[in-house]
C-alpha cells in the first residue's frame, strides 16, 4: 500500500472529475517540514507558534521567534504558511506562566489570554512580519475568537506591529507585505457572526476539534464522556456544512484544519460539503490524496446528502466505511 501510495506523488490534488483540493499540512516543529521533499502538500494550513513555545524554559525573544518563523517561510517561499498566533491555555498549558482555573477549556485561552497581554500577542506578530520581509508566504490566523470586537482588536495590534516593523526595516531594501489574515472557527458562538466576520477577513480555518468539543459541550480528555466526542455527530455535520454553504456565498475560502481532516471518511464528507482546503498531519497526506483522487464531486455530494439525513455518529461512519471500500 504505502507503494501504491507513494506513487500518487507528483500527480495533481484533484477529484476524478478534476476539483482541485488543496492539501496542506499542520505543523509545529519546524523538523517536520525540512524533512520532506515538498512536491505533496499545499503549504502549511495550521502552525501551531505554541509548540515551540511549549518546548522552552521562558518565553522566545522577539529576535529567537523571527529566527524559528523565517526558518519556517524560507522551506518554499512559493508556498503558504499560515501561523496560527500563541493558543496557550485549556490543554496547553506553558510552564512559565501557570493558570489555575476550575474550567480551563472555557477560560483563559487562545485570543483571550493575549490580548489581555498585548505585549505577548505585539512581539509575536512583529517577529512573524520581519521573519516576512521580502517574501509574501506569510498568512496570519487568531485562535478561540468568539466575538467581533477580538477581531478588532487583534487586527489594530497587527497593523500597529505592521507599522513599526515597516518603520523599522525602512532601509533594508526589501518589501514588507501585509500578509492575509483569518480567524479559526472553532467556538460555537461564531457560526452565528460569519457575514460579520467575513467582512474583517481575508479567511477561515475551521478547528473541528474544539468545535465538536464545545458544540457537544463534551470534554475530550475526560474518560468518562470522551467516548461521546465524535466529530461525525449530526450535530456537527450539519454546522460543518452551514459554514461552507455561509462562506462559499461570501466567497470567503476556508480551511478545515482538525483531524477528521485526516481521516479518509472525514476528508470524503468534506470534499462531497464543498470543502475545497484540508489541513492535516503530514503523515497523513497520501492517504487523503488518494481518497480525493478516486471520487467525483457529485457522488461525493450525493453521499453526503444521505449522511446529513442520519442520527447517529454510528450510521454516519458505517455509511463512510462501505464508500470507502467501494471505491478501494
Ligand atoms: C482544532 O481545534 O481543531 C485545532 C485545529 O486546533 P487545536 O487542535 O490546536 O486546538
Ligand atoms: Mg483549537
Amino acid at each position: 500500500l504505502f507503494e501504491h501510495l507513494q506513487g500518487l506523488s507528483e500527480l495533481p490534488n484533484a477529484s476524478l472529475d478534476e476539483c482541485d483540493v488543496k492539501l496542506l499540512i499542520n505543523a509545529g516543529l519546524s523538523i517536520e517540514l525540512e524533512n520532506t521533499h515538498s512536491s505533496d502538500d499545499d503549504g502549511v494550513g495550521l502552525y501551531r507558534t505554541e509548540v515551540p513555545f511549549m518546548m522552552r524554559e521562558r518565553f522566545p525573544s522577539e529576535k529567537e521567534q523571527v529566527e524559528l518563523y523565517r526558518s519556517m517561510l524560507m522551506v518554499d517561499p512559493n508556498k503558504t504558511i499560515t501561523m496560527r498566533t500563541l493558543d496557550v491555555g485549556g490543554d496547553k498549558p506553558l510552564p512559565y506562566l501557570p493558570i489555575t482555573e476550575e474550567n480551563p477549556f472555557l477560560g483563559w485561552r487562545g485570543i483571550r489570554l493575549t490580548l489581555d497581554h498585548p505585549e505577548i500577542f505585539l512581539v509575536q506578530v512583529r517577529a512573524m512580519l520581519k521573519a516576512s520581509l521580502g517574501l509574501t508566504n506569510l498568512k496570519i490566523m487568531l485562535p478561540m475568537v468568539s466575538s467581533v470586537n477580538e477581531v478588532d482588536e487583534a487586527f489594530r495590534l497587527v497593523r500597529q506591529a505592521f507599522f513599526e516593523v515597516s518603520e523599522e526595516t525602512r532601509d533594508s531594501g526589501q518589501t514588507l507585505a501585509m500578509p492575509q489574515l483569518g480567524v479559526m472557527l472553532e467556538v460555537p458562538a461564531v457560526l452565528y457572526q460569519i457575514p460579520q466576520l467575513a467582512s474583517r477577513v481575508d479567511f477561515f480555518s475551521i478547528g473541528s476539534n474544539d468545535l465538536t468539543q464545545y458544540l457537544l459541550a463534551i470534554d475530550r480528555n475526560n474518560a468518562r464522556v470522551s467516548a461521546l466526542y465524535d466529530s461525525y455527530h449530526p450535530a456537527v455535520l450539519r454546522a460543518l456544512k452551514f459554514i461552507i454553504d455561509q462562506a462559499s456565498r461570501l466567497e470567503k475560502p476556508v480551511t478545515l484544519c482538525g483531524e477528521m481532516a485526516g481521516e479518509p471518511g472525514g476528508a470524503l464528507l468534506l470534499f462531497g460539503m464543498g470543502y475545497r482546503q484540508l489541513s492535516m498531519n503530514r503523515h497523513s497526506l497520501l492517504k487523503i490524496k488518494w481518497v480525493i483522487r478516486s471520487v467525483t464531486s457529485s457522488e461525493a455530494e450525493a453521499l453526503v446528502d444521505e449522511l446529513l439525513q442520519m442520527n447517529t455518529p454510528e450510521e454516519v461512519r458505517e455509511a463512510l466505511n462501505l464508500k470507502l471500500e467501494i471505491l478501494g
